[in-house]
């Protein structure tokens, strides 16, 4: 939809115009899965697909939010001063967000909100953070309140924590707020310093394929929280705070100690953590000296780490790395949290109609959902664009 629609339709439904206009993207990690449980590093990128947020003051101290992809819901009507009010469905994600800005200390304004998105949602693209961080920045905007990107990153992920109830790390937030154009964002977690690193794929002659499967398994909500569990035993095990702390030259010893202490599926899930967390300083590394072709190699190593230790993987994300390797991708893997999703390939951009064309045909000979192929460039991250 066009900046004139958005407004027209924000125009319709409130009978006014909208006085800011704010978008967020959703995001994919081109490696770096699952370590940012254990406080290490990430390297996630902004895609091109973004929510969009319209906003206008009231009087009040009332926020009224629609959303153009919830068109049959009516508009949701949260009592700023009531930060208690149960809030259900997906204005929780609107909701949260204006209590955790207040619970920080930022006053905001009564508004009403119009949201639009391109992020798909449940894909692994993290439409939520897009949602929370265009919403955040299009209230601070009306109510005056000026912060960092990460700041607006910190509080859209305590949003989500603590009045959605999904305990989700910092990654997604921080690359919806902090990413820009052609780069992939180096995060570390536990600090939140962040590097810029190139990323430019198609200034390279690549492109980079998300698959999105279209499947959710049900599995996925617990297994989340066992992994959660293992990758707390076996930072118990070493009588260490996260296994972040592990340097790569004592992982073997440490793995032992793990497996020893803890069994050997802890030890497995905190191999795939400390071999996945070298890998993204592989990954940094070739991509601060411009390989971006060079780092295929490294995703398709994460995928066989998430698959075999970590084992999050499923059979219809398994296929499109099989499918896109067998047919000239230089690298392929999951990525988000598993159990269905999203997966990244990474290809030079002469094979990429090959890629789709395999994927989509191996998906109809498995039975498998049509699933959803489109090409991403680092894009950038939230801004306000009026
Ligand atoms: P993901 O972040 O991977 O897309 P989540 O389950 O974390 O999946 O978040 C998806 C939820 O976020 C949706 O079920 C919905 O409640 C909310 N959401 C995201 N985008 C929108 C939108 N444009 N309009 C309404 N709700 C949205
Ligand atoms: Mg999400």
């Amino acid at each position: 939809m066009t900046a004139a629609e958005l407004g027209a339709q924000f125009a319709t439904r409130y009978h006014r115009d909208a006085a800011v206009v704010c978008a967020a993207p959703g995001r994919v990690n081109l490696i770096g899965e699952y370590t940012d449980l254990n406080e290490g590093f990430v390297l996630p990128l902004a895609i091109p697909q973004a929510t969009h947020a319209l906003a206008a003051i009231r009087p009040d101290r009332v926020l009224r939010v629609a959303s153009l992809d919830r068109r049959d819901d009516p508009a949701t009507l949260i009592d700023l001063d009531q930060p208690d009010a149960p809030v259900t469905g997906w204005a929780a994600y609107p909701a949260a967000v204006a209590r955790a800005l207040e619970e920080a200390g930022h006053c905001i304004t009564g508004a009403d909100v119009l949201v639009s998105s391109e992020v798909p949602t449940g894909a692994g693209l993290s439409s939520s953070a897009a949602l929370e961080c265009a919403v955040a920045l299009a209230l601070c905007a009306l109510s005056g309140v000026d912060l960092a990107p990460m700041a607006i990153a910190q509080i859209a992920q305590r949003a989500e924590n603590r009045y959605v109830g999904v305990p989700c790390g910092i990654m997604d937030q921080a690359a919806s707020m902090c990413a820009i154009a052609e780069h992939a964002l180096l995060l570390d977690t536990r600090t939140l310093s962040v590097r810029q690193l190139p990323f430019d794929v198609r200034g390279a002659g690549l492109g980079l394929l998300v698959v999105d499967t279209r499947v959710k398994h049900a599995l996925g909500d617990s297994a989340y929280g066992d992994r959660r569990a293992a990758c707390r035993r076996a930072a118990a095990a070493l009588g260490i705070v996260a296994l972040r702390d592990v340097e790569v030259r004592d992982a073997d010893a440490a793995l032992e100690q793990i497996g020893a202490k803890a069994g050997e599926e802890v030890m497995r899930r905190a191999r795939h953590v400390l071999s996945e967390q070298a890998r993204v300083l592989e990954t940094a590394e070739l991509l601060g000296t411009g390989r971006i072709a060079d780092i295929g190699e490294v995703l398709v190593a994460g995928h066989i780490s998430l698959r075999d230790d970590f084992q999050v993987s499923c059979a219809e994300l398994d296929l499109v790395v099989d499918s896109a390797m067998d047919s000239g991708a230089l690298g392929a893997r999951m990525t988000g949290a598993g159990f269905g999703g999203s997966a990244i390939v990474l290809a030079t951009a002469s094979h990429l109609a090959d890629i789709v064309e395999e994927v989509e045909a191996r998906f109809r000979s498995a039975g498998y959902k049509t699933p959803l192929c489109f090409a991403v460039a680092a894009s950038a991250g939230a801004r306000r664009e009026r």
